[in-house]
């Protein structure tokens, strides 16, 4: 019997997890995204002469020993480090309130989105390619993309969208499209900005618990990034809280940053150098609420799964075992039901 037929959508973490397993078992995987790279929120903005910036996911932590198999292999091959810089907790004026140390954390080496590069390096993947519909014909899927043209027929389709990316696809072909729908994600806007008059801060990352911002990070000190000299001008990424970026969802990006500006001068107690690039991100759909319990969706008898951070763990690590899970479960379907004359 001929190996099934994968379409994967979304290059995300959780969907190249399940690609890069299907596809070492065999199977004939493709992976379709909308974006002109892969990683999806674990995510690298670069630009000419400007530094490179993790917009999304800032760094990830390990819990799971499988997980940490795999992040052991990525630090042997140099795309990922520990990140050992110092995170503290802030308050307005600059005033450290705490030192937050926790399990270590990791980066992707040189950028957040070279384990996504890593992961996909021989898959087959499509960018730029919003997949805007699944069709059932006979005994398989048609993909259609948003003018209507067909990506190709697949025996099977995981999504790894997330849930409001996602459920539309699933809606009429799967109940699945019902319990993914139910999933609640936040916003973030975030601010990337290079600036002089910051070299000196006495730390790498901070938490801040008032005002608009919540988490400030100097990107050129994590490991592997273009380093700023001492006395010139540093990159910064601050991400908003869940409400303020909920409540200036459709704000102007421009009010924004200048926004997000003053709220780091306040924190920071002074004022910017001259600032050299400064520009938003808005993340839509950032963070899980609450993840599902499962650590994956699948229903064997449409053929259509669903994997990402909002099934198992709101973070790197869950959509990464997400992946993993769905491409368990598909390995499993397909095993068992191989002819004997087959294994
Ligand atoms: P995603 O990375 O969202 O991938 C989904 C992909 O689907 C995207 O590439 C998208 O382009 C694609 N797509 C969507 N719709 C379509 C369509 N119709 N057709 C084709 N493609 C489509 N996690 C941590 O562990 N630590 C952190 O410090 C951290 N900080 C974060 C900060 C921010 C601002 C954000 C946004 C996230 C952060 N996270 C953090 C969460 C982490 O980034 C995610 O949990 C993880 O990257 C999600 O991976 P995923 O595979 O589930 O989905």
């Amino acid at each position: 019997a001929t190996l099934p037929r994968v379409a994967v959508i979304g290059a995300g973490i959780g969907g190249l997890m399940a690609a890069r397993t299907l596809a070492d078992h065999g199977l004939d995987v493709r992976v379709f995204d909308k974006s002109r790279g892969v990683g999806g929120r674990m995510a690298t903005r670069r630009g000419d002469g400007i530094p490179s910036f993790d917009h999304g996911a800032q760094y990830f932590t390990v819990r799971d020993d499988r997980f940490a198999r795999y992040v052991r292999s990525w630090i042997a091959s140099g795309k990922a480090a520990s990140w050992m810089g110092r995170i503290v907790e802030l308050r307005p004026g600059g005033e450290i309130v705490a030192e937050k140390r926790s399990q270590p954390r990791f980066v992707g080496l040189p950028a957040m989105n070279s384990i996504a590069k890593h992961l996909a390096s021989d898959l087959d993947v499509t960018l730029g390619c919003r997949v805007a519909q699944l069709v059932r014909e006979a005994d398989a899927w048609d993909i259609l993309d948003e003018s209507g043209e067909s990506r190709g027929q697949f025996d099977l389709v995981v999504t790894n969208c997330p849930p409001q990316q996602s459920a539309p696809l699933l809606q009429g072909h799967t109940e699945l499209a019902d319990v993914i729908a139910g999933v609640e994600m936040v916003p973030c806007w975030t601010l990337m900005i290079h600036c002089d008059g910051l070299d000196d801060l006495p730390f790498a990352g901070a938490f801040v618990n008032e005002g608009p911002l919540r988490w400030i990070a100097r990107n050129d000190a994590k490991p592997g990034r273009a380093k700023s000299t001492p006395g010139h001008a540093s990159s910064w990424v601050l991400h908003a809280s869940e409400v303020w970026s909920a409540e200036n969802l459709e704000a102007d990006a421009e009010w924004v940053r200048d926004q997000m500006i003053h709220a780091f001068e306040l924190m920071l107690g002074r004022k910017l150098g001259q600032v050299h690039h400064a520009v938003t991100h808005r993340w839509r759909y950032a963070n899980t609420r609450e993840a599902l319990p499962q650590n994956c969706l699948w229903d064997p008898s449409a053929m259509l799964g669903a994997c990402g951070d909002w099934c198992g763990g709101p973070r790197v690590e869950g959509a990464f075992l997400s992946g993993a899970a769905i491409a368990g479960a598909i390995l499993r379907r397909f095993t068992v039901d191989r002819p004997a004359a087959d294994s």
